[in-house]
C-alpha cells in the first residue's frame, strides 16, 4: 500500500541487490543507481521521496553529490539516508554538516534500515497515510485520492500531481517552466502550453464546489494556488 520511491545509490551490487530486495518487500518502489553521476542523471526526472546513499562511491562521493542536491532549489530539501563503511565513518560525517539527514552504518539489520526510512518519510511529510487539507478540498496520497466537501472526486494523474503539488507549497506563484520541472520532471520535454491545458482541466474540476478560483492566473508571472476559507457544507 504504500508508494513511496527511493532512489538508492550504491556501487557494490550485491549491497545494491540486498536493498533492492529489502525495499521492495516493503512495498517501497526502488530506482537504482550505481554512481552519484547516475544518480544526478535520473534526478533530472520525477524526484523520488527519498535517497539512500553509499558514501563511499567510485568518482563523485556520497558526501559531496548530498552537497550538490542541497544547493539545488529542486532537491534541497530531498531526505537523505547516508550508508557508511563504520560508526567512525558517521561520527567524522556528522561533524561536516553535510545536510545528510540520517547515518546508517553497515553492516545493518533490514529492519533498522526500514526503521530509519519510515522515521525520515514521515519527518518529512512525504508518510503514505499523509493527507493534505486546504479548506473543504482533501488529497488522501496514500489512496490518491481527491476527496471534496467530503465527496471522493476522480482526478486524472497529472492533475493530482499537480493539485498535491499546489496543496503543499500554496501561496507562490509559479512560472510554467517552474511547474513543468516539479510536476513533470526536467527530463520531460513538453510545451509550456501543456501546463495550461492540465491547469484548465483542473479548474474544471473544482468549478462544481466553488472552489476553481483557488487556482490563479498572475498574468506575466505563472499560477499561484490559494485556498479561501469556505465554510464545509457538511451537516451539522
Ligand atoms: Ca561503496
Amino acid at each position: 500500500m504504500s508508494k513511496a520511491s527511493i532512489l538508492v545509490i550504491e556501487d557494490e551490487a550485491e549491497i545494491r541487490d540486498m536493498l533492492r530486495f529489502s525495499l521492495q518487500r516493503a512495498d517501497y518502489q526502488v530506482i537504482e543507481a550505481e554512481s552519484a553521476e547516475i544518480a544526478l542523471e535520473k534526478l533530472q526526472g520525477r524526484l523520488p521521496d527519498l535517497l539512500l546513499v553509499d558514501w563511499m562511491l567510485p568518482g563523485i562521493s556520497g558526501v559531496e553529490l548530498i552537497r550538490r542536491l542541497r544547493k539545488d532549489e529542486l532537491t534541497a530539501n530531498l531526505p537523505a539516508i547516508m550508508l557508511t563503511a563504520r560508526g567512525e565513518e558517521a561520527d567524522k560525517l556528522k561533524g561536516f554538516d553535510s545536510g545528510v539527514d540520517d547515518f546508517l552504518s553497515k553492516p545493518f539489520s533490514p529492519k533498522e534500515l526500514l526503521a530509519r526510512i519510515k522515521a525520515l518519510l514521515r519527518r518529512s511529510g512525504s508518510e503514505d497515510s499523509e493527507q493534505l487539507v486546504a479548506g473543504i478540498i482533501s488529497l488522501d496520497l496514500g489512496q490518491h485520492q481527491l476527496c471534496i466537501n467530503g465527496q471522493n472526486v476522480e482526478i486524472g494523474p497529472t492533475e493530482y500531481r499537480l493539485l498535491e503539488f499546489f496543496m503543499k507549497k500554496s501561496n507562490r506563484v509559479y512560472s510554467r517552466e517552474q511547474l513543468l520541472d516539479r510536476v513533470w520532471g526536467r527530463n520531460v520535454y513538453v510545451e509550456e502550453r501543456t501546463v495550461d491545458v492540465h491547469i484548465l482541466r483542473l479548474r474544471k474540476l473544482l468549478s462544481p464546489h466553488g472552489c476553481d478560483n483557488w487556482v490563479q492566473t498572475v498574468r506575466g508571472a505563472g499560477y499561484r494556488f490559494m485556498p479561501e476559507d469556505i465554510p464545509s457544507q457538511e451537516k451539522t
